[in-house]
């Protein structure tokens, strides 16, 4: 068995590994290099043909680990694509709207690039290109083995969105784990990550194995703290944040705190026509949900609803939050104010010093949500340049992603003394320090293969 890797290797963006076995390929998710333009210009190149690829199997719907079935389409990829209805749901919404952004960015981008003296960047790929994806998807049920030629496999909830998967895989009598994303313990939405049975060989997710979480509890607290204190100025709360998972959470949370009294009257806008048709998603995955989760909804019908909520999908609707004066608080994308609804909530709010603006998500180096978390007084928005005067919060407890501890209590079961661990999707400074710990740990071989290199097994 040999896995080539093109993506998520030393670099936590483009999962993609191809695997080669007893005549046949396959690939362990098909996502899509984000973050800069040097990684986004790595999104055509393949090591392999994709019209010899017989099938794909889809850890979940998140971008870096979805985004590029499309392009495989596209390249002539005619195989089914393996994940459990949820994830189908979620890729699709994904990937249309990552479709119409590609769009809607290459001009600009072209433009910049030509004053550059670089070559204009062609269209990675279209809607047409998403829409002829769609029918190969294939519906798969947790815990459930199936067989595609010589190879077995069956997904376990990963915990880290909803219907998120890792895979356990029987191939040519060794057992092989594919991670997926693993999950932050302890969130409110959905279940923790399964473990998987102990494997030959386990290729795992480490993205924040250098870092400790603060508790999920510890953070709603200074969640909670940040709006209270916000109201009393009499200030409004923007809150950037990603249209998969966190959004939920966060609705989720405020939906809590209004049952609980503890939520003083306001309107909650989320402002993200994404984030609304997520949410809708939710509902229509209850065997998703955590028990208590989906104890609520079958017992009151709804799991985000509540009288302060307000969903403006329409860009005139987003609008008019500018001239609302009350108590608010505002949801909106993206999560790293790069781009979206959320910048035109900043250029009019941040200049004022009784309003707030909470990040619950991780800030990338040279985004603006970076800037401002590092005390930026001033920052560019559409060429305007805008104050920063709101209070700026950081909540680091709300990550979908295990830290550490939780990451080497899932390879102590994943692997033992006669496994090969091969980490991925993770930077290589943090798996220089994590792969001694699981040497340590479980006495394993520990491989961290670069981009475009191959493993034999
Ligand atoms: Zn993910």
């Amino acid at each position: 068995m040999r896995i080539t890797f093109n993506g998520a290797a030393q670099v936590v963006t483009g999962s993609c590994h191809l695997v080669e076995v007893g005549g046949i390929k396959f690939l362990l998710d098909c996502g899509l290099f984000q973050g800069s333009e040097e990684l986004e210009e790595l999104n055509p190149k393949l090591t392999f043909d994709p019209e010899e690829v017989d099938f794909v199997i889809l850890s979940h719907g998140h971008l870096d680990h979805c985004g590029r079935l499309p392009y495989l389409v596209k390249r002539g990829f005619r195989g089914k694509i393996y994940a459990t209805s949820g994830t189908i749901d979620i890729s699709r919404l994904i990937l249309m709207d990552a479709a119409q952004v590609q769009e809607e960015q290459l001009k600009t981008v072209n433009r910049r690039r030509l004053r550059e003296g670089k070559r204009p960047r062609e269209l990675l790929y279209t809607l047409d290109d998403v829409f002829d994806t769609f029918h190969l998807f294939r519906s798969c049920e947790y815990h459930r083995w199936y067989s595609v030629g010589p190879v077995k496999f069956r997904f376990l909830d990963a915990g880290h969105i909803l219907c998120s998967e890792s895979v356990e895989l029987e191939v040519e009598g060794k057992r092989v784990v594919f991670s997926g994303d693993i999950g932050n313990r302890g969130k409110p939405l959905i279940r923790d990550p399964e473990y998987p049975h102990r494997a030959d060989v386990v290729i795992m997710e480490t993205t924040y194995a250098n870092r400790k979480h603060k508790s999920f509890e510890e953070s709603v607290k200074e969640f909670k703290e940040a709006i209270l204190s916000t109201f009393e100025r009499g200030g409004v709360v923007l809150i950037p944040t990603f249209a998969l998972e966190r959004a939920q959470d966060i609705l989720y949370i405020l939906k809590k705190m209004y049952e609980a009294g503890e939520l003083p009257p306001c309107k909650v806008f989320l402002d993200s026509p994404l984030a609304i048709s997520i949410t809708q998603t939710f509902r229509r995955h209850p065997e998703c949900l955590e028990e208590r989760v989906l104890r609520e909804l079958r017992e009151r019908g709804d799991i985000f609803n509540f009288p302060y909520l307000e969903f403006t999908r329409r860009v005139e609707d987003s609008k008019r939050i500018n001239d609302y004066r009350g108590r608010a608080i505002i949801i909106a994308g993206n999560g790293m104010c790069t781009g979206g609804r959320i910048l035109h909530h900043l250029k009019h709010r941040a200049w004022d010093e009784r309003n707030a603006i909470i990040f619950v998500g991780y800030q990338a180096e040279g985004t603006i949500g970076r800037q401002i978390v590092e005390g930026a007084k001033k920052v560019k928005i559409f060429n305007e340049t805008v104050a920063v005067k709101l209070k700026v919060y950081t909540i680091n407890g709300f990550s979908s992603h295990a830290d550490r501890p939780q990451l080497l209590d899932w390879v102590r079961r994943a692997a033992g003394r006669d496994s090969q661990v091969v980490l991925v999707h993770g930077e290589k400074p943090v798996m220089e320090v994590f792969a001694p710990d699981v040497m340590r740990e479980v006495g394993a071989r520990v491989f961290m293969p670069e981009l475009y290199t191959s493993l034999t097994f």
